[in-house]
């Protein structure tokens, strides 16, 4: 018996000492459990090995969503593919499977206010996230505000490195906020950074024709619109906002329930 618990405590430290914590937790229950199941030393071992990297996958994903920012409840479970036209819902498919990132293509979502851009890409950041990638989701005008700061403070090269990290960047609402020129140019900055180096997935209310609103400058809009459409997919969510639909759909119900309550 003393010996028994002079191995458990050398083992334990062990898998201490290698970070293998989902191991050092599990290793005894599920030696009790070989001996009974008369499982071959491989099979154990295995088992414990699966046990340990599950975990750390698992941890990696939680760890990536919420270094994400992503908001937790837009997911695809939650998004009705059927009232987006039949087209994007066969590009999300596809894109949901997350090899548009090794090429470094773009999505690009415009439609409406209320069509469902934004859930929409968070719906897909996720699924990349839970694949094993790396996203971040900022909204326009704040990711602005923050590379402007890190400019000011002489530390954009060290912001767009930290977001080269991330194999897709998420920019909400680009051109929704009015832009100063300074804004413009860190903006500019981004995107030209991350142009054949890194996905960008972009939602936008303005069609590509009034980009001239967020860039000011001719040549700089087309810059712009030429490296972000160079490889990429564009998502056109003309559709009447979902906001609405849903509002209407409630409000209808009511009227229903009112007008139905009358007549008892
Ligand atoms: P946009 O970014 O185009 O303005 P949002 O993505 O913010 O629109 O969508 C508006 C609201 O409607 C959000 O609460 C979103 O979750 C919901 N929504 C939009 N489209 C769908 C859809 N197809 N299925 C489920 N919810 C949707
Ligand atoms: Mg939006």
């Amino acid at each position: 018996m003393d010996k028994d618990n002079h191995i458990q405590e050398l083992l334990s430290g062990y898998l201490k000492e290698l970070f293998l914590s989902t191991m050092r937790k599990s290793y005894a229950d599920l030696a009790q459990q070989a001996r009974q199941d008369s499982l071959s030393y491989e099979e154990y071992l295995l088992e414990l090995a699966e046990r340990e990297c599950l975990n750390r996958r698992n941890n990696r994903i939680e760890r990536n969503l919420r270094e994400s920012n992503l908001p937790r409840d837009k997911t695809l479970e939650t998004f009705d593919l059927k009232k987006v036209p039949g087209k994007v819902a066969q590009q999300v498919r596809l894109l949901r499977e997350g090899a548009f990132v090794d090429h470094q293509e773009n999505i690009l979502a415009f439609g409406n206010p209320g069509s469902g851009k934004t859930h929409l890409l968070c719906a897909i950041g996720q699924e990349l996230i839970r694949k094993g990638r790396k996203v971040y989701f900022a909204a326009c005008s704040l990711l602005v505000q923050d590379l402007l700061k890190a400019k000011e403070q002489l530390q954009l090269k060290r912001m767009l490195k930290k977001l080269s990290k991330y194999d897709a960047v998420l920019i909400d609402d680009i051109g929704y906020v009015q832009q100063d020129r300074a804004e413009m140019e860190v903006l500019f900055t981004l995107l030209a950074d991350r142009y054949e180096r890194g996905s960008v997935m972009i939602t936008s209310n303005l069609p590509f024709s009034k980009w001239e609103r967020i860039f000011k400058d001719p040549m700089v809009t087309a810059a712009a619109i030429d490296r972000l459409v160079h490889h990429s997919v564009i998502l056109e969510l003309n559709i009447p906002s979902y906001r609405m639909a849903a509002a209407q759909g409630k409000k209808s119900k009511e009227t229903q329930s009112v007008s139905s309550a009358g007549q008892l």
